[in-house]
């Protein structure tokens, strides 16, 4: 069977096309500027050219309707008919404490995914744009919602509880979710079987290092702790995000710069991390890699800090874990930086953790990098989350 992926955003749209058999990708592309002018499909088919679709697009529906077109296209097309698509699954950003697993979407699961959006105001509403407009063009064919926050239902109520009064998680459903769990699923789960073991024998740390960069502790195949929250803002330093911070820090920032709260969020999740670190470098880590090899001292001083937040992040998760036998690093940052591996685990040295070098000088492949007399295991392991979105709506069919 067929599974088209989607990822909806509030102006953008990615998409994959797999093969549940062979597990290929057939096609895959990225709609961007919906509803703005400029709206652009980059469509890349496997086997041939990519191919860049400039019209006008008033709202996603259009935008679904181009891309079944480009994937049906008699030139950059890979299928035949709309009909070989069995399954639609949709990455849904916030599930709150009501999925703790893909569902089929029914007029009721889009009624909770609404009425989850004010835990997720930029993503929910977008996610079930996608939803909609898939239902439209495809109707009959089975949709599914895979949700980021899911995997991280098992966690305790002493991981995820904030130290707040508890009316206000009683009222607002205020406590940690975690973000990315479809990965830390994935990645987890990649890990115990390149190792030949079984994840549930397993104590595992995933490191999501991406743009937005998040830790879990997988303890038996379950997850016990991981260092989002409420939102995707709270944990690790990221590329713009500030990760964890005094909270104090909000109002004084706000009366000191005139700010609102809103403005202060804004300066939190867009102008911070080691980007704002860094005195505006980059949030990318080619470019501060570079920037601190020219000698720029806040592109140095935002690196350190961002390889001592996820080593403290890793060495804490040693409690819920009580011990830790498996590091796997995964995301844009995690495959593709061998540095950030290197400082990461240099910390770590003291429980045992020991790198092979040569075996982490590499980009993006699936690997074993710790050396042979490490106490813990250290590996990379590429995410895909769109072929773990494409599984678990199978699963459900
Ligand atoms: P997201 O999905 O959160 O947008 P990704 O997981 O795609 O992010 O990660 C993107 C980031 O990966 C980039 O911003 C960059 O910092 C990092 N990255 C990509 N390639 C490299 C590389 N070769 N070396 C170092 N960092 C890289």
């Amino acid at each position: 069977m067929k599974v088209l992926v989607i990822n909806c955003g509030s102006s953008s749209l990615k998409y994959q096309l797999i093969d549940s058999d062979s597990e290929a990708v057939l096609a895959k592309g990225l709609v961007e500027r919906i509803g703005i002018e400029g709206s652009i499909l980059t469509h890349r088919p496997a086997g041939k050219d990519k191919v860049e679709i400039k019209t006008p697009m008033e709202d996603h529906n259009i935008a679904v309707k181009l891309v079944i077109d480009a994937l049906i296209d008699k030139d950059h097309g890979v299928i035949s008919d709309l009909s070989e698509i069995g399954a639609v699954g949709h990455r849904v950003v916030h599930g709150g404490e009501k999925f703790n697993k893909a569902v089929l979407i029914t007029p009721e699961v889009k009624k909770d995914i609404e009425e989850l959006s004010a835990l997720a105001p930029l993503h929910n509403p977008a996610n079930l744009i996608g939803i909609n407009a898939c239902e439209q063009n495809m109707p009959g064919v089975p949709q599914a919602a895979i949700f980021d926050t899911a995997f991280h239902q098992t966690m305790p109520a002493s991981s995820y509880m904030y130290g707040l009064p508890y009316e206000y998680y009683e009222k607002y459903k205020i406590r940690r979710y975690g973000f990315h769990g479809t990965s830390h699923d994935y990645v987890s789960a990649r890990a115990a079987e390149i190792l030949g073991k079984k994840r549930e024998d397993l104590k595992i740390v995933v490191c999501h290092l991406g743009n937005g960069a998040s830790i879990s502790a997988v303890k038996n195949g379950k997850c016990v702790d991981t260092s989002m929250g409420l939102t995707p803002l709270e944990g690790l330093i990221m590329g713009t995000r500030s990760g964890d911070l005094d909270p104090a820090i909000l109002s004084y920032v706000g009366e000191k710069e005139g700010l609102s709260a809103a403005e202060v969020n804004n300066v939190l999740n867009k102008k911070s991390g080691v980007f704002g670190l860094s005195g505006g470098v980059s949030s990318d880590f080619r470019d501060l890699n570079a920037a601190a090899a020219d000698g720029n001292e806040k592109a140095k001083l935002a690196l350190d800090t961002y390889y001592y937040r996820v080593a403290k992040y890793v060495a804490a998760y040693a409690v819920p874990l009580e011990g830790i036998d498996v590091i796997a690093f995964a995301a844009g940052v995690g495959e593709n930086d061998p540095q950030v591996r290197a400082k990461v685990c240099e910390k770590l040295a003291f429980m045992g953790v020991k790198l092979d070098a040569a075996k982490n000088d590499m980009r993006g492949e699936e690997q074993i990098i710790s050396a042979d007399d490490s106490k813990v295991t250290v590996m990379v392991v590429p995410t895909n989350e769109e072929l773990a979105i494409a599984r678990q709506t199978i699963a459900l069919l």
